[in-house]
């Protein structure tokens, strides 16, 4: 059934506690600029404070006749996006499909402001219809699970590490995997749809039409990042994955070795695994602090050294020539060797910043060496420093590993082989995803398989757009 602007159905709204996502169609037949507000999302990437289109995941529907478009922004901006949607005359948009708890909390201003209807929809619902969907759509590139590397594995088997999860479950290399998924076959169900959004919901589905809620937690995506502003000064979740990576938890955490000073064998516990998230916070002595992370500090001294002496060897070089070429000595190699070291010092600069600010080390980083057995310090009366960025670190893993035991469990009891992550949580969090993978693998002994969506958090507002074309 092709769809029209006209029809006033052409978007699904998923208002979460966090993050708002949008999903748009744009039928082939009726380009973008025929709408004021397709036009408008289409003329741009970014809107007002927090919105972004993630122009990666759109895609042509073959089965729609359309590209789909998607688009998220903070629910606390709401207000902003009513008013920047009021501006836009002539949309057509009279009512639209919504869930999440914004298409309760937001109904009635939205009708006052915008004359738009929101029709409510179950989040569940849209959540399950949307990975089918999509699923459907792309059976072989949507769905992904990150591996270990199987020596690795064998060799964590031989020291016995199965009874539990190194530091941060990072120890050995991991690479990610498509997984095709035969949505249709008989053989996809049951599966544990594990959404890591704000909170954290659970969902058992056993067909595209029977699925139901069988847990939860609070402590989800909201918490990480909550306690991250508190903790770590950032104020972006970008930010605070980029700051995440450059962390040790080990320093922060309380590790099996710490209290036992080697491996806690006849529990077969290995020293590396984690006996206590921010147990070494609460074993320091004195007051405890936070500080910036090293390397940042590092990359922002050697970053104001090497402006320095470009700034002095220019100087030089004005200088040198301009009283070179008055005193009618001018010489090619002076020019030479004034320019190289402002050069290399540039080269190291830009090399080690680089390094230092990527978001997105290589796979397959070695492990971190070991940090000091007992990196606590100080007598009472002195604070004790901890990293912002191994705060983060341990937080990310900390939610990751809580996570994973509840789905690890509810796997086991609902008897599911496959759990499929979803939620905004894994948006730029590469530690999440390995945490989360490494972590199922162990506990269930490569029975359980994590499994992950390019399309992550848009789900619900996938689901929701498809009901305008019921
Ligand atoms: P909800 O529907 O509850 O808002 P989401 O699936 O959208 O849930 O996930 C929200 C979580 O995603 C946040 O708690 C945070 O951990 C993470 N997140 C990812 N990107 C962002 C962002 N740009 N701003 C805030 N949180 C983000």
């Amino acid at each position: 059934k092709p769809l029209t602007w006209d029809a006033g159905m052409t978007l699904g709204l998923d208002f979460g506690g966090t993050l708002s996502k949008i999903v748009f169609f744009e039928p082939k037949e009726v380009p973008g600029y025929a709408n004021p507000l397709a036009d408008f999302l289409l003329k741009r990437t970014t809107y007002g404070h927090s919105g972004e289109r993630d122009t990666h995941l759109s895609f042509y529907s073959e089965k729609l006749g359309g590209r789909l478009h998607f688009i998220s922004f903070e629910t606390s901006r709401t207000h902003g996006a009513i008013q920047l949607l009021k501006k836009l005359e002539g949309h057509n948009i009279r009512r639209v499909h919504a869930t999440g708890g914004g298409a309760y909390k937001f109904s009635q201003l939205i009708k006052d402001e915008l004359g738009i209807r929101l029709l409510k929809q179950d989040e569940l619902e849209t959540v399950v219809r949307g990975i089918i969907f999509t699923l459907l759509e792309h059976p072989n590139s949507e769905c992904y699970s990150y591996e270990a590397n199987l020596d690795d594995l064998n060799e964590s088997a031989r020291e016995g590490r199965h009874h539990g999860v190194s530091h941060d479950a990072l120890s050995y290399e991991m690479r990610r995997v498509p997984r095709p998924m035969p949505v249709e076959s008989g053989s996809f169900f049951p599966l544990l749809v594990v959404n890591i959004g704000s909170g954290v919901s659970i969902i058992n589905v056993t067909s595209p039409s029977s699925f139901k809620r069988v847990s939860g937690t609070a402590v989800g995506g909201a918490t990480y990042y909550g306690l991250c502003k508190l903790l770590c000064r950032c104020d972006g979740f970008k930010e605070a994955m980029d700051l995440a990576e450059l962390g040790d938890s080990r320093d922060v955490n309380l590790t099996v070795q710490d209290i036992y000073g080697g491996s806690y064998e006849l529990a077969g516990l290995s020293g590396e695994i984690t006996a206590s998230f921010f147990g070494k916070a609460a074993a320091a002595r004195g007051r405890v602090r936070t500080k910036r992370s090293r390397k940042r500090r590092y990359v922002s001294y050697l970053e104001r050294l090497s402006l320095v002496i470009i700034a002095l060897l220019v100087a030089n070089l004005l200088v040198g020539s301009y009283v070179s070429f008055t005193a009618g000595s001018f010489d090619l190699r002076d020019l030479i060797l004034v320019l190289l070291p402002g050069g290399m010092a540039y080269l190291v600069f830009w090399s080690t910043e680089a390094k230092m600010t990527s978001s997105h080390p290589p796979d397959d980083r070695p492990p971190a060496a070991d940090p000091p057995l007992h990196s606590m310090r100080g007598p009472t009366d002195k604070a004790t420093l901890f990293e912002e960025a191994d705060i983060a670190r341990a937080l990310v893993v900390m939610v990751a590993q809580n996570v994973t035991q509840i789905a690890f469990l509810n796997a086991r009891l609902h008897k599911s082989k496959r759990v499929l992550f979803t939620g905004n949580f894994l948006r730029h969090n590469r530690i999440a995803l390995r945490a989360l993978s490494s972590m199922m693998q162990n506990w269930s002994r490569g029975s359980i398989q994590a499994l992950f969506m390019e399309h992550e958090g848009y789900f619900g507002a996938i689901g929701t757009f498809l009901y305008s074309i019921d």
